[in-house]
């Protein structure tokens, strides 16, 4: 492969100017103390939230210390009794009003979150209307918890299956999808009658406070729903995770966080769900529909500016059309304007900070090191904010470093293979397991292969899995459980067999 190395439009374009009042607006519309048993408490720190795209300081929230994060819990304690035994009807419909009011206030909400983490005002939108529809979901779920009944096989009892909420959670979230993991596990812990304390990540608290306070609106009473944000999260979690009043810890971040929470929540037995990192092979067929995939590729690599759990890390393509598949992806990734994401039409926005730009401009280096060719982009993009551009390497080697590690930017790393028995076997060549995804016509191979990927998702012909009525999460080390669909409300509910004597 031989073309010469192309370049997207690089300079972030200028900001409207009537657009500052709007951004402070809808920043100055969040509230930012710590949410303990229906009040807003100041601390004494503050955190200050960045904008990614400039660099600057948006406000500053609360900077919880141990002790001050210590009543989010207390509150949510008090408030389990109450809200378990609140009719599964009122609990459907405050999560329909929360709903409601998502939809309502999707602007503003979708304004916050690019502010806070930078992905375009499209794909924010595109993330409220997901977040809100977990409420829609399991505002259905509420009231469809069921249980069992049977003759024991001896026939002298009766076994009655109850199932029952778990009790006052600890939800922890990452920064790159600051409202949907939160709502993916507030909408299920509201629905089973769980209390809990959520910790949205530094970088981006903003979503989940005014998060908050849409869900005080909608009704949640006092207690239900506590919200810690804090720069200290090993501290200020730690004696949270170890306080035997927490029956239950779900986590969405890296694999590493993941494990260390784990070691912590084994030490009172602690239920856990653990959604995790990712290493997504994305594999292209000879026989593929090459519109389809590469359209795919669009979606799996630039979705969130390639900062996705769910991103194809690694773009594998069957030989006779690798160049072609390469030279259609390179062309659509070289259209994408990037900028601020508040700028209409932007598709790429920023990285969350510095340090993901000098990741994603090490991970490059390493694979240009080790043999692979710049197709497009490339070089980190100086200036203020924290931008990377869309960039396509080919010819790939497996032991570039970026084919081990989540590249977390909008690099699409592209290698070839040879046979479907190959293909397969680099795409589980990695110790995460969270989706795949192939692209081929051949209905048998398409079955074939979905079922030999060890992923705890396939997607088959599309490059996004994400659904709020699907079971999402991974297997191996991408982690423990499923959010959303039928399967997301039993992470939140406990099995009790009642027996009973005749
Ligand atoms: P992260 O560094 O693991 O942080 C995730 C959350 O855990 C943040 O709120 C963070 O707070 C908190 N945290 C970090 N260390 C902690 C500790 N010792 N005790 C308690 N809390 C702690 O991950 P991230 O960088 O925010 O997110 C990116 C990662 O999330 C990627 O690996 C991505 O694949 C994964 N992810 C997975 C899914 C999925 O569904 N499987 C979805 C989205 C993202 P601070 O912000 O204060 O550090």
């Amino acid at each position: 492969m031989t073309q010469s190395t192309q370049q997207p439009s690089q300079q972030p374009s200028k900001q409207p100017s009537n657009q500052p009042e709007r951004e402070s607006a809808a920043i100055a519309s969040v509230p930012t103390g710590l949410y303990a048993g229906g009040r807003w408490v100041s601390t004494e720190r503050r955190l200050p939230v960045h904008d990614p795209s400039t660099g600057q300081v948006l406000t500053e929230v609360a900077d919880a210390s141990p002790r001050e994060a210590a009543a989010t819990l207390d509150a949510a304690a008090a408030a389990q009794p109450s809200w378990a035994a609140t009719p599964p009807r009122e609990r459907s419909e405050i999560l329909a009003r929360a709903h409601r009011i998502m939809v309502e206030e999707s602007e503003r909400l979708a304004l916050i979150m690019t502010l806070e983490m930078g992905k375009p005002l499209a794909e924010a939108r595109g993330e409220v209307a997901y977040a809100a529809e977990f409420f829609r979901w399991f505002a259905e779920e509420a009231v469809r918890i069921d249980g069992g009944y049977m003759t024991a096989p001896a026939g002298d009892s009766r076994f009655l299956v109850a199932r029952e909420p778990v009790g006052p959670c600890l939800l922890i979230t990452p920064w790159n999808f600051p409202l949907a993991m939160g709502t993916r596990k507030i909408g299920p812990a509201l629905a089973a009658g769980c209390t809990s304390v959520i910790k949205p990540a530094s970088h981006t608290p903003l979503s989940i406070l005014a998060l908050a306070e849409v869900l005080e609106r909608a009704g949640v009473p006092d207690g239900v729903v506590n919200v810690v944000t804090t720069s200290r999260s090993n501290d200020v979690m730690t004696p949270l995770i170890l306080d035997p009043r927490s029956r239950k810890l779900s986590f969405t971040g890296s694999t590493e966080v993941g494990k260390s929470l784990l070691e912590l929540a084994a030490q009172t037995v602690m239920r856990t769900s653990m959604e995790l990192g990712g290493n997504a092979p994305f594999l292209v067929f000879a026989d593929a529909d090459l519109d389809v995939a590469v359209e795919g590729a669009m979606a799996a690599k630039m979705r969130n500016i390639g900062q996705a759990c769910t991103a194809a890390n690694r773009i594998l393509v069957q030989r006779p059309v690798a160049e072609e598949f390469t030279a259609r992806l390179t062309r659509r990734m070289a259209e994408l304007p990037l900028g601020r994401g508040v700028e209409d039409g932007v598709v790429v926005g920023p990285l969350i900070n510095a340090g993901a730009v000098d990741k994603v401009t090490e991970l490059v280096a390493d694979a240009v090191g080790r043999g692979a060719e710049v197709r497009l982009g490339g070089e980190r993009i100086e200036g203020p904010g924290h931008f990377y551009p869309a960039t396509v390497l080919t010819g790939v080697p497996a032991e570039a470093e970026l084919c081990s590690t989540e590249i977390f930017g909008p690099v699409a790393a592209i290698s070839t293979f040879e046979t479907e028995e190959e293909a397969v076997a680099i795409a589980n060549d990695t110790p995460y397991g969270l989706v795949s995804y192939l692209f081929t016509t051949d209905l048998a191979r398409g079955f074939r292969v979905s079922h030999a990927l060890e992923a705890g998702m396939v997607g088959l012909n599309r490059g996004v899995v994400s659904n709020p009525a699907a079971p999402f999460g991974g297997v191996k080390e991408s982690g423990v459980g499923r959010e959303g669909g039928f399967h997301g409300i039993d992470e939140f509910l406990e099995t009790k067999y009642i027996s009973v004597g005749l």
